[in-house]
């Protein structure tokens, strides 16, 4: 299960690598070779203790492998271990930063931008949303009752006053409700999930773009997990069209370590306006800041950074560029072909409710029951027999109008519903989706009393 072939590549590149340091006296690092070889297979008996996230029969939850070339780039350079906090730390890695940066502000038809990497989403969204309030301080966050649940917490954290919004049956920010809010003016900022983590909704940013001309307000974008389905060519037009005019947001924050093939502990925020990177000044007595070109420490509000991160990122590009027809985009255009194909088997089944079809690759639904509660039951009853049965699903909490909305005959004796879940974010899950629906159906079979 475990791809090891790669693997082989790394000491000829560790190689490479040193022929930039023969100039340095020889030294030894001090180890016993038995003593790490006792304790890494203890690691890795340890390790045993997981969900198989890499096969194609885990479609759980928002975990996809990295890419060999991106575990490959990620190790080769902790033998440097560079920080790039600043130049002084990491030279080559920080300039490999700059470039990955740029290149995700290019996939997005960004003219200008001021961004970076950091540890992932919930950091990307801090510092967007601290920025925001630097912006129009005073003023309201506002964000879906679908967007992730970090955008509320931040704004505790950064003391910023923030307000839900509705969400419509389809878990996308409700245009109406939006509206009725900025109506009161004191709406600074508005959150636009371009993928929500629950169901992949993509929030319409065209009419939100329109509100702004009336309303003038800031756009942040939280494209975290569906950012990179701006490349995939089979998106629903409405789904294409939001994300056709992501150039016109604010800021915007993706995470490269959901879809973009990366290790965990890599997000990014970019900003169109790069004139924000002055909100970031400090002077600091014990700086290492020694020349006179942008250290990213200067834009960035952890200090500390793994170059590794921009190492993977940069070497992950190189192989798979963000090109319109290229493998990376092929790849992400399966995995909603993979969703729908799917949407298709459980939607024309007839057990099942289906909210509604998959924007991207994320797919919910919940077995048709008389009551919301006895749903609940069942789904969750499902995904524990299917994971003894090697399919490993997610259960969502969602509200109940996505599936009354579908089967009004459901009685509703709860305000949520526990449904199935489906990240289908792996290249490999197309071919495996009949697979899938005959272990999906079979747990059904083995979970309902008749
Ligand atoms: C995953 C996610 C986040 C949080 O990102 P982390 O990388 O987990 O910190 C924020 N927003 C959305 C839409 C996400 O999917």
């Amino acid at each position: 299960m475990l791809e090891k072939e790669s693997f082989k590549l790394l000491l000829e590149a560790l190689e490479q690598l040193e022929i930039g340091f023969q100039r340095m006296p020889e030294f030894n690092s001090v180890y016993e070779l038995d003593n790490l070889r006792t304790v890494l297979l203890e690691v890795a008996t340890r390790m045993q203790d997981n969900f198989p996230y890499p096969h194609p029969l885990y479609v759980g939850q928002m975990l996809k492998p990295p890419h060999p070339i991106a575990r490959l780039a990620y190790m080769l350079s902790l033998w440097i271990n560079p920080n790039n906090h600043a130049l002084d730390g990491g030279r080559a890695s920080t300039f490999m930063e700059k470039e990955t940066v740029q290149e995700i502000a290019k996939m997005f038809g960004w003219k200008t931008h001021l961004g970076h990497l950091c540890g992932g989403g919930t950091i990307a969204n801090l510092e967007a949303l601290w920025v925001a309030g630097k912006v129009k301080p005073g003023l309201k966050i506002v964000a879906s009752e679908q967007s992730h649940y970090t955008h509320e917490r931040i704004c505790g954290v950064l003391g910023l006053p923030f307000t839900s919004v509705k969400s419509d049956c389809q878990g996308r920010i409700d245009v109406n409700a939006l509206e009725n809010l900025l109506k009161a003016g004191d709406v600074g900022t508005v959150v636009v999930t371009m993928g929500t983590t629950a169901t992949g909704s993509v929030d319409p940013l065209p009419a939100i773009l329109e509100l702004r001309s009336q309303y003038n307000f800031r756009i942040h974008a939280d494209a975290a997990y569906g950012g990179y389905f701006t490349l995939a060519n089979n998106l629903a037009e409405t789904t294409r069209a939001a994300f056709d005019c992501l150039s016109a947001v604010d800021s915007l924050v993706i995470d490269p370590h959901k879809h973009g093939l990366q290790p965990y502990g890599c997000g990014c925020v970019i900003f169109s306006d790069p004139t924000v990177g002055a909100f970031y000044q400090h002077e600091c007595p014990f700086t290492y800041f020694t020349s006179s070109e942008l250290h990213l420490g200067e834009i960035s509000l952890e200090c500390s950074r793994p170059g590794a991160s921009a190492v993977a990122l940069w070497a992950t590009q190189r192989l798979l560029p963000y090109t319109l027809e290229g493998q990376f985009a092929t790849e992400l255009s399966k995995s909603r072909t993979a969703a729908l194909a799917l949407w298709q088997k459980i939607q024309a089944d007839g057990r099942f409710i289906v909210p509604f079809i998959p924007e991207l690759d994320i797919l919910v639904w919940t077995p048709r029951a008389k009551s919301a509660s006895i749903a609940s039951q069942l789904a969750k009853d499902i995904f524990t027999q299917a994971a003894k049965n090697n399919l490993h699903l997610a259960i969502a909490h969602l509200p109940i109008e996505f599936f009354i909305n579908i089967y009004p005959e459901m009685q509703r004796d709860q305000d949520q519903i526990t449904c199935l879940r489906s990240c289908l974010m792996k290249p490999e899950h197309l071919d495996w989706i009949d697979e899938i629906w005959q272990l999906l159906e079979n747990s059904y079979l083995q979970t309902t009393p008749n």
